[in-house]
């Protein structure tokens, strides 16, 4: 076994928009900091989902980073919704502009880590071990791939591809009789484009999710310019949002709204497009009437655009409230199956039997297939750190922590693991929010923690059992508040895994409220955290 014992104040795992943000912070602040990445490159998110049609679904000028305003006034996005490449291309400018991977290094896959002699011993898959004072796990929120243990899968003859593992050299379809798996929002995003280069397309579909069409354009250089000199108050309007975006609800709640207003108000969200509509009224991720009212004329769009009423009505959900598992957005995903060369299946009516050497087997019928595409999201929020699963001083493993369901303070520490933070993981808004404020919020946090622990001779940071269980219960309250918890296949909930617990894991609080919270731990000389030395003192 290899042991290469690097000292260094922080260690950051990951290499994404959160990771980069981290490294940056630390060094900035003279601490020494090191980055270690699983992919050959940075880019996190934006590295390993190259499949065709990946985009981001929040604006990109709102999902990028704030924290420089010349960097911010310097790059220039060329669509309201940036394709993958130009967000790698975005993250791999802010490394090179802030000069971050003389901090990293890369290809390193960490497998364990475990807090002894009052610093993390980081083990990684190739046999070194890493020492750090503190450890940023940057490690993402929708970063392990989820593989579904389906019976024969490993027996297939053909190209097997994940959305989340999408090859550098894309692959070409052109010709090929395609299976897809999986309907969430990458499966949704790649389906029109799959479609128009497969001779066959099948869609497999677990459970059906609402998408609502993407009106992405290139910007003109006019609303370039505009974009710049308005950055700032988009920033403001961003800062203490619901959602960490400058966009709001109606003004008045659903219910209380005429039906020609109402159906105003819906038309004008759907062609905005996107996640937005998910958020028309104050009151549609709370009241069920209210939600039954955007619910109802999304459905009538799908019948609208969908020529067999069969496949329409397959592909409406209809057992969730509208927004309470990830709207997923998309460029012509329900027109998609008016081509003759497409072709959906409902694995609720006929579940898959088998996947063989050539096929697909329901237990119906047999799809024959030369490529596979497994677009079946990822053990979210918790998968990434269960996975290298942390021990604490008294031996105490994150897994058995967090048996009853992730417990966390404010979403970012761990009762048991001092000196460890996570970033967008359960407990905080994360996938609820623009994950780049978001991130940067909770990076902010976290060093000015460290710093100031630092400044008064400490150094030893960790939740109190008690404070993380009341920051966990009221996550769990707020959820309650909610429509949230009324989508049983969320993988908001872990339902996506099997033998997952079931607990719903973002805070539905929304970001702007979230951040108080974190400031007023922070003003209160952050209570509910013990600061401590290594020697107890
Ligand atoms: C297709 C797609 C589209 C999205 N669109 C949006 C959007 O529009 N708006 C939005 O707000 N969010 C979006 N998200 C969520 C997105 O994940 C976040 O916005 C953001 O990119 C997360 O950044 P991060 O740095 O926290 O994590 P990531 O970008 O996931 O980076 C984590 C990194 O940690 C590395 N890592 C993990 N475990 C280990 C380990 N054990 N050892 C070494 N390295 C490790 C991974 O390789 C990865 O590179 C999208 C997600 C996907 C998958």
């Amino acid at each position: 076994m290899t042991r290469t014992m690097v000292d260094v104040d922080v260690m950051v795992i990951g290499a994404g928009f959160a990771g980069l943000y981290a490294v940056h912070r630390a060094a900035s602040a003279g601490l020494s900091a090191l980055g270690v990445e699983a992919a050959p490159d940075v880019g996190g998110t934006w590295y390993w989902n190259r499949y065709p049609g990946a985009r981001c679904d929040v604006e990109s000028v709102d999902y990028s980073y704030s924290f420089d305003d010349d960097l911010q006034q310097s790059w220039t996005w060329t669509e309201r919704f940036a394709a993958q490449p130009e967000i790698l291309a975005y993250l791999q400018h802010v490394a090179d502009r802030f000069d971050l991977r003389r901090h990293y290094q890369f290809g390193v896959d960490v497998v364990a880590a475990s807090f002894e002699g009052g610093c993390w011993q980081v083990r990684t898959a190739a046999g070194q071990t890493y020492a750090a004072q503190f450890l940023v796990c940057a490690t993402g929120c929708l970063s392990a791939v989820n593989r579904p243990d389906i019976p024969g899968a490993g027996e297939f003859a053909g190209q097997v591809y994940f959305t989340a593992a999408w090859p550098r050299e894309d692959p070409d379809l052109r010709g090929k009789r395609v299976g897809l798996i999986g309907t969430g929002s990458s499966g949704i995003q790649a389906v029109p484009i799959i479609a128009r280069d497969a001779d066959q397309l099948v869609v497999f579909q677990r459970s059906a999710n609402y998408s609502v069409p993407m009106p992405n354009r290139p910007w003109s250089p006019e609303e370039q310019r505009q974009i710049r000199e308005r950055y700032p108050e988009r920033r403001r309007l961003s800062a203490y949002a619901s959602a960490g975006t400058p966009h709001g609800t109606y003004a008045k709640n659903a219910v209380d709204t005429d039906p020609w207003e109402r159906a105003d108000a819906l038309w004008k969200r759907w062609r905005e497009g996107g996640v937005l509509f998910a958020k028309t009224f104050p009151d549609q991720n709370s009241d069920p009437a209210a939600n039954d009212i955007a619910r109802v004329f999304a459905e009538e769009r799908i019948r609208e655009i969908v020529d067999d009423p069969a496949v329409a009505a397959d592909l409406i959900p209809g057992d969730h409230p509208i927004g309470s598992k990830r709207i997923c957005t998309d460029a012509g995903y329900y027109a998609t199956f008016n081509r003759g060369n497409v072709r959906l299946v409902n694995l609720r009516r006929e579940p898959i039997d088998a996947i063989t050497a050539d096929d697909v087997r329901t237990i119906n019928a047999t799809y024959p297939c030369d490529v596979l595409i497994f677009a079946t999201g990822f053990d979210a929020l918790t998968g990434a750190l269960t996975r290298i699963d942390p021990t604490g001083p008294g031996g105490e493993r994150l897994r058995d922590i967090w048996a009853g369901g992730p417990v966390t303070f404010l979403g970012l520490m761990i009762p048991g693991l001092p000196n460890l933070f996570s970033i967008s993981g359960p407990g905080s808004p994360s996938v609820l929010a623009n994950m780049v404020v978001h991130a940067e919020v909770q990076v902010d946090w976290v060093m000015d923690l460290i710093l100031a622990a630092r400044a008064r001779g400490l150094d030893e940071v960790e939740p109190r059992a008690d404070a993380a269980r009341a920051w966990t219960d009221h996550v769990a309250h707020a959820a309650e508040q909610t429509l949230f918890t009324k989508a049983a296949s969320s993988w908001y909930l872990g339902a996506n895994i099997d033998g997952k617990k079931r607990t719903f894991m973002p805070y539905t609080g929304g970001f702007g409220t979230y951040r108080r919270h974190c400031e007023l731990i922070a003003r209160t000389g952050y209570a509910g955290l013990v600061l401590t030395t290594h020697t107890g003192h």
